[in-house]
């Protein structure tokens, strides 16, 4: 019997220890639903309670169901059968767990049938799922595109589509993608159109779209004569007949994941919020939202490819000895974790900003006499979103990818057969930082808030606080964030957008690190062994840091003027 949330203590000592009183306050709308249905809470305490147990089934179906079939998944893959799709039989049934358990509508509110829990929660959970097949993206995918027409939909439409989310008898899908249109966004090119009656209909073609058989889909489709983003708005397509699904992508993991390849055919559907808001306001929205299950989905595989690898190491020996005595091994296995926990601490940050931003907007909407004394917290919690989503989603999957190759490294010759879960963890976490947005795009959406002083509010925001418990090690964050400072004057004062694009990821890449020394220093005043963990992190940070500002203040950035001679 094996529960992944009582046996990671990571987890646990995060849910021991955060501050959330003010996420639930929020998000419970002071508690409005008290008395009106069953589970809701009465209190703070109330609440935390219920997100345990609830966490508890999660980790229990995750640990007993999903992961021991996760291999025969991966072996199993996905069919298109008669123009239908069929999931692997592990996947069928866990899905029909989760659904009987209540869980496909974790963070709707009560009143469609959801749990109403935070997202700090869902990431929580997300991670567990993923950690036990990262394949198994119907529930974090679900929770995403509910929540958009939650936040978006009219109340017609909120009822008629939710409910049927949160039971889980209906599957959804993020159709986005194009031929022609991946980062790209904006050249979407797929045709929203509206007869006499008002009806819209769909014409053209998505490829990639995971779980593009659900029965509800938000689709992104040129709806007016314009270019670009400005021509575009979001549907809600509810599958028919007029939908094939004319391909099932062959590829390199997440096989239990259908990524499929549509064709629609003048399909009807329902435009959501206004026309032309589709990608800037309700895609950018969803995308967000999504992006950080991804981080979660990163820490997840990460979590699962260190577990195999530490247990490997510790049973395989060479040269007389158990193989985790050796200091390469050790210290590959010290790095997997401590950059694993520096990831979970940034993903339930992040996931605890993205909380409180969504709680103040639904305050300003549901009391708009308190709006305007809202205001600039909304505007500080959005920019903390705007920048740490997309820092948490880059540090996470590029953190999975080395956690899965070093994996693999560890059991040596042996990581590379198939009977070895390494594998495969190496394998699903490889579309981590491609999909929702591939790290060059994450940076992209980060950079601005290091280079105009984001990341340096929040940055002199958490230095306030006492650290003294962190004895010398403090002076390193110090000189670290003050190295991080001084790189983002010298590259802001170039005036020269390819020079600050040539050295953004180092920028985004320095203020992660220092954020996440921050937040781990905090961690570490609960326990020795977060302090040493810090202590670990920090040590590495700085050295990267530093690498960094050297090669920003140094270096003659030689890169932009003989790159057309050596691969032109
Ligand atoms: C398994 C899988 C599942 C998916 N699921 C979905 C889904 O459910 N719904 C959906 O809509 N889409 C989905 N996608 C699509 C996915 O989001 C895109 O593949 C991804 O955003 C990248 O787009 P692209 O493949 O067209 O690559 P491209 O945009 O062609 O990018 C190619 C390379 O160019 C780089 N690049 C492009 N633009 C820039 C830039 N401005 N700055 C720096 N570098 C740049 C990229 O980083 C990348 O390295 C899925 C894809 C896969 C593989």
């Amino acid at each position: 019997m094996a529960n992944f949330l009582q046996d990671n203590e990571d987890i646990l000592f995060h849910l021991e220890h955060m501050d959330i009183d003010r996420v639930i306050t929020l998000k419970e709308m002071e508690f409005a639903d008290k008395g009106k249905y069953p589970h809701a809470p009465n209190d703070i305490d109330d609440a935390k309670d219920s997100y345990k147990k609830v966490l508890e089934i999660v980790g229990e179906i995750c640990g007993d169901y999903l992961a021991p079939q996760a291999a025969e998944i991966d072996k199993e893959g996905v069919k298109l059968v008669n123009g239908e799709v069929q999931y692997a039989k592990g996947t069928a049934e866990v899905l029909d767990l989760f659904a009987k358990a209540d869980l496909m509508g974790f963070a709707l509110p009560r009143k469609y049938g959801g749990l109403n829990f935070p997202t700090l929660m869902t990431s929580i959970a997300a991670e567990m799922v993923m950690r036990a097949d990262g394949s198994f993206l119907n529930f974090g995918l679900q929770q995403d595109i509910a929540e958009t027409i939650n936040k978006f939909a009219s109340e017609e439409q909120k009822m008629k589509y939710l409910p049927k989310l949160c039971t889980g008898e209906h599957g959804s899908s993020m159709i986005l993608t194009e031929p022609d249109a991946g980062s790209d966004l904006p050249a979407v090119a797929l045709r929203a159109y509206q007869d006499e009656s008002g009806q819209w209909y769909l014409h053209g073609v998505k490829r990639f779209i995971t779980n593009g058989c659900g029965e509800i889909g938000l689709v992104l489709a040129r709806s007016e004569d314009k270019t670009g983003a400005r021509g575009l708005s979001q549907f809600i397509y509810k599958r028919d007949s007029k939908m094939v699904i004319r391909r099932l992508e062959d590829k390199l993991g997440i096989h239990g994941s259908p990524t499929c390849e549509l064709q629609f055919n003048d399909a009807p559907c329902e435009l959501m919020g206004e026309r032309g808001r589709g990608l800037t306001e309700y895609t950018m929205w969803l995308m967000n939202s999504a992006r950080l299950g991804i981080g979660a989905q990163a820490v997840g595989i990460a979590e699962a490819a260190y577990r195999e690898a530490a247990k490997y190491a510790s049973e395989r020996e060479q040269f007389g000895k158990s193989i985790d005595t050796m200091v390469p091994v050790y210290e590959m296995l010290t790095d997997m974790k401590v950059s694993i926990e520096a990831g979970r601490t940034l993903l339930y940050e992040t996931a605890k900003v993205v909380d409180i931003k969504e709680g103040l907007e639904h305050m300003a909407e549901v009391h708009p006499e308190k709006a305007a004394e809202l205001k600039s917290e909304m505007k500080l919690y959005r920019k903390l979103a705007g920048l740490l989503t997309p820092m948490v989603k880059a540090y996470a999957t590029e953190m999975c990818n080395k956690v899965a190759y070093d994996a693999i490294q560890i059991h040596g010759g042996t990581g590379y057969m198939r009977e070895f879960n390494v594998e495969r963890h190496a394998r699903d976490a490889r579309i981590t930082n491609i999909y929702e947005g591939t790290t060059q795009l994450q940076i992209v959406a980060a950079s601005p808030g290091v280079t105009s002083g984001t990341a340096k509010m929040l940055i002199d925001e958490f230095d306030q606080e006492d650290y003294s418990h962190m004895g010398e090690t403090l002076n390193l964050v110090r000189e670290a964030k003050e190295k991080l400072y001084a790189a983002v004057e010298l590259v802001n004062s170039a005036k020269n957008k390819v020079y600050s694009d040539y050295h953004s990821q180092r920028l985004v890449e320095m203020a992660t690190a220092i954020i996440q020394s921050y937040l781990m220093m905090r961690d570490a005043r609960h326990s020795d062994r977060k302090k040493k963990v810090a202590e670990l992190h920090i040590e590495k940070a700085y050295s990267l840091v530093e690498h960094h500002r050297h090669f920003i203040a140094e270096g003659r950035a030689v890169l932009l003027d003989h790159y057309m001679d050596i691969i032109g």
